[in-house]
């Protein structure tokens, strides 16, 4: 697991209350490792505190210790409209099935029980759910996806640039019943073979000028 940012320089985004996107990230993977390590799946963390850590190094983690999986955790923050249910969003591999398969399951659990919660406002893109963003030259567009091996995704579980989301994000209960989420899918993943009638083939364009990207979520984006 990569939560995603880290040190001094990267916060991530930040919500109006000063709550930080790296800490927030960090706290759901170390969440998420517990619920793994109850269900007997290991896992490995690309930082377990607050510093940077170089994208290629956190990249390639994976693929050095053969894991099954790569899961980036982050949380959104560039403007969206409101919306009846939860932006959340999952970049997975175009040229991968498995990172298809694993981003669907894990979408299905995290945006199940979003939406679970009543009373926030919650706002979306209107393509948001299980996306390829593929840069100019057709590749992923994400590093942190586009480098590995290993079937990898990237999520954005809601948006902190959001008050009413940023409120939830501080709660304990939100990172107990995320993380639950997170580790339901992996199970799914790992030791089932169910899979989503979603294709998970949306695709989405990166363009820096669109603002997508800009801003908090840079550290996993191209850089070679
Ligand atoms: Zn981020």
């Amino acid at each position: 697991m990569d939560p995603g940012h880290g040190g001094r320089k990267d916060p991530g985004a930040v919500s109006r209350t000063g709550l930080k996107e790296s800490d927030i990230n960090l706290s759901i993977a170390l969440a998420t490792q517990l619920e793994l390590e109850r269900l007997n799946i290991s896992s490995v963390l690309t930082r377990t505190g607050n510093y940077a850590s170089l994208l290629p190094i956190r990249a390639l983690l994976a693929d050095a210790l053969n894991a099954d999986a790569l899961i980036s955790i982050h949380h959104n923050s560039p403007s969206a409209n409101p919306s009846s249910t939860p932006g959340t969003e999952v970049y997975v591999q175009s040229k991968s099935d498995r990172s298809q398969r694993l981003g669907a399951l894990i979408y299905e659990k995290t945006f199940a029980y979003l939406s679970s919660i009543t009373n926030i406002n919650w706002v979306s893109r209107s393509d948001a759910g299980v996306i390829q963003v593929l840069n100019s030259k057709g590749s992923d567009a994400y590093g942190i996806i586009r480098r590995p091996a290993t079937p990898s995704i990237l999520l954005e579980l809601s948006y902190l640039s959001n008050p009413s989301e940023a409120e939830l994000m501080a709660t304990d209960a939100y990172a107990k019943n995320i993380s639950k989420a997170i580790a339901a899918g992996v199970q799914s993943f790992l030791m089932t073979d169910k899979t989503i009638s979603d294709p998970a083939n949306k695709i989405r364009r990166y363009n820096p000028g669109s603002g997508l990207g800009s801003g908090s979520c840079d550290d996993a984006l191209t850089s070679p």
